[in-house]
C-alpha cells in the first residue's frame, strides 16, 4: 500500500514513486506536495510556483533548495501523484 497524505478538504493524495526525474519529465497531471521531514507539514504547491531556473532541474536539486515556511528546515520531500477518494473515487 502507498502512503497516503491528507490534505486540506478531506482530499488524499498518493505520491508515484518517480525515482529522482527531471521536473519537465513529471506529466502535467501530476499534482505537486512538498513535505517537511522536520515538522512534518504537507503543504499543496502549483508547479509554477517553483523558480524558472529549477524548471529543468532533478527533484532531489529543488528539494535542496526549498524551505519550509513553518519551521525554515531545509528536509523538503517533494512529491508528484495524484489524489483519491472523496465519495469511493479512487
Ligand atoms: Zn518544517
Amino acid at each position: 500500500m502507498p502512503k497516503v497524505y491528507s490534505l486540506l478538504g478531506q482530499r488524499r493524495f498518493v505520491p508515484i514513486e518517480w525515482r529522482d526525474p527531471n521536473l519537465n519529465t513529471i506529466p502535467h497531471n501530476n499534482m505537486a506536495v512538498i513535505e517537511c521531514l522536520a515538522c512534518g507539514v504537507v503543504r499543496e504547491i502549483e508547479r509554477a510556483q517553483i523558480p524558472e531556473r529549477l524548471q529543468h532541474s532533478q527533484i532531489s536539486d529543488i528539494e535542496a533548495r526549498m524551505k519550509c515556511k513553518a519551521c525554515e528546515a531545509k528536509q523538503a520531500r517533494l512529491m508528484f501523484g495524484y489524489l483519491v477518494g472523496g465519495d469511493g473515487a479512487s
